[in-house]
Parts: C-alpha cells; structure tokens; sequence
C-alpha cells in the first residue's frame, strides 16, 4: 500500500511517500509527522524550522526536525505500542563526526516512552 502526505514546516513543503502494509500505524505517522514541532524548548524559537528525513536501505525512514535558530533537534519517536511522537528538542552534541560521515547508516532512534518527560 502506498500512501502520500504533504506538510508545510517553516517555508518549506515536505511531501513523504510511505510504503507499508499497516494502515493504522501509517495513518498515525501521517498525523503525528503533519504536526511537527513548532516551539523549540532551548531557545524558545516558534517559527524558524527545518526538517530532515533519511531513508534507510530496509525503507524506514528517519526523521528530525530541526531549529534553525541554535541548531537543535527533535527526533520522530516510536512507542512499542507502534504509535509515533516527536521528542523534545536536543542541541546536537557531535560525537567523532559519525552523523554526517556515514550517510548510509541509520541514526539511532530513541523510542523509549520516558524520554517524552
Ligand atoms: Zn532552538
């Protein structure tokens, strides 16, 4: 099944194709990724945003949004239960350069529910 979503981050409209057989879990990631962070929560920024998306070789895609203000990002979280959500905003903190270097490898991905508190 293959679905389309389009949204609008700052001045920017994103348009993201999915390709997956859960419907449910697709729909809720259509919701949760038309409504990204629009507030960031360490430098009170609300307006200058940017999103980056990756796409790995299994097809899962990566997501972040980022503050074009001071650099920092919340990543797309999932819960076990399968259900989406955007964590806080964390200034990036480079660890030996292994973010940009390895372009094919996926970043990790936090989804534990404790980090929403
Ligand atoms: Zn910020």
């Amino acid at each position: 099944m293959n679905a389309q979503v389009t949204f609008k981050v700052g001045d920017a409209e994103y348009k993201m194709q999915f390709d997956n057989d859960k419907e449910m879990e697709l729909l809720h990631k259509m919701i949760v990724l038309s409504n990204p962070p629009k507030y960031c929560n360490e430098c009170k920024n609300n307006e200058h945003f940017k999103m980056d998306a990756n796409k790995d070789k299994e097809g899962n895609i990566y997501i972040n949004v980022m503050c074009k203000k001071c650099g920092a990002k919340a990543k797309l979280g999932q819960y076990k239960s399968g259900s989406y959500f955007w964590h806080k905003f964390e200034k990036y903190i480079p660890k030996g350069g292994q973010q940009q270097s390895q372009s094919d490898a996926p970043p990790d991905i936090d989804i534990s529910p404790e980090d929403l508190m």
